[in-house]
């Protein structure tokens, strides 16, 4: 039996076209994108495809998006075996990261991908990126499918969507997952790295739409002033923060900052501190210039980027029942985003 799949387009350079008056990138009507491909009606796979009604450029992405994505998902999830979310890159990491936790129990694939070239160019990387997006998401082996998580698919890899971060605004090869391995790699052949990849979920779905969105990050840099630290940590309705910090978890030991940082945790804010690093991990202790963290109260965030740790804190706020539960959440990987 044919396997079938759902083509979800949400915007993004894939099914962008250029202005004539202006010159500028815009998404363009759904219709274009399947047009572009006939290929896309040879394929051995029963093919559907959804558009959103007001496709976005992903920069102007947001958890009411995140939603809607997920929704689509749910409504869809027993009338087909995959799905491919057609997505701009710029926020593709978020994205999936956000899906990732929102859908839980997911036992079938979300394959997210897009492309730096419209489909409709000459030198488009869209076109491999979608008909091998599709193959994964249509791919079974004894009539289970062969993935069953969150993904990015884009120029000849697999990624489990939650570790990736996107590292390059010019190259095909966009996102990198420094801290876990490629799940697949398409060849001659669609290669899986079997060991990799995420256990289905073996209760039944359930799309979590509850989001809170009342974090903000707090980047690290030498000379940053008492005020800017001051200005992020009286945010109204400031929940959970993240500080991405220094190599393996390190900040400055100014007095001023560990006093701020303390009354602020001791006022119920939750810190998770995270890496600047592309790679590695946040070890608190380590060095003397983390060794504060620890103390007060910061959870580490392992090698977790800052894409799965914004989407993971608005998940867990939307659901965990205190601090306690919060706390706990932050500190075991959910799915797969980070090593413990
Ligand atoms: N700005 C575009 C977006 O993220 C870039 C892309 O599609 O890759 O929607």
């Amino acid at each position: 039996m044919k396997s079938k799949v759902l083509l979800i387009y949400t915007g993004g350079t894939i099914g962008m076209m250029q202005d004539a008056k202006t010159g500028q990138l815009k998404p363009f009507d759904f219709k274009h994108l399947t047009e572009q491909i006939p290929e896309l009606n040879k394929f051995e796979v029963e093919l559907s495809a959804v558009s959103f009604s007001k496709p976005i450029d992903s920069s102007d992405m947001s958890p009411a998006v995140w939603i809607e994505m997920a929704e689509a998902v749910k409504a869809n999830y027993t009338k087909y075996d995959g799905f491919v979310i057609l997505h701009g890159s710029d926020t593709m990491s978020f994205t999936a990261s956000a899906l990732s936790f929102m859908l839980e129990n997911l036992s079938k694939p979300v394959i997210l991908t897009g492309s730096q070239l419209p489909i409709g160019t000459i030198r488009t990387d869209g076109k491999e990126n979608l008909i091998t997006a599709i193959e994964i998401a249509a791919a079974k082996e004894k009539g289970k499918p062969v993935v069953s998580e969150v993904c990015i698919y884009f120029e000849y890899q697999l990624y489990r969507g939650n570790r990736t971060h996107k590292y390059n605004a010019e190259h095909f090869q966009a996102f990198q997952s420094p801290n876990y391995p490629i799940l697949a790699e398409a060849g001659v052949h669609l290669k899986y790295n079997r060991a990799a990849l995420m256990k289905p979920g073996t209760k039944k779905l359930n799309v979590q739409t509850k989001l809170d969105p009342n974090i903000a990050i707090l980047k690290m840099y030498p000379g940053i002033s008492e005020n800017v630290v001051d200005a992020v940590l009286k945010t109204k309705n400031l929940k959970a923060l993240i500080i991405e910090t220094f190599g393996a978890g390190n900040a400055t030991t100014q007095q001023w900052f560990t006093d701020s940082l303390k009354e602020a945790i001791s006022g119920g804010l939750v810190v998770l501190n995270v890496t600047q690093c592309n790679a590695g991990k946040v070890e608190q202790g380590k060095y003397a210039t983390s060794a504060a963290f620890k103390k007060m109260g910061v959870i580490g965030g392992s090698d977790i980027t800052t894409e799965a740790a914004v989407a993971k804190l608005m998940y867990v706020l939307g659901t965990a029942k205190g601090k306690k539960e919060i706390e706990k959440m932050l500190r075991s990987s959910l799915r797969g985003e980070m090593s413990i």
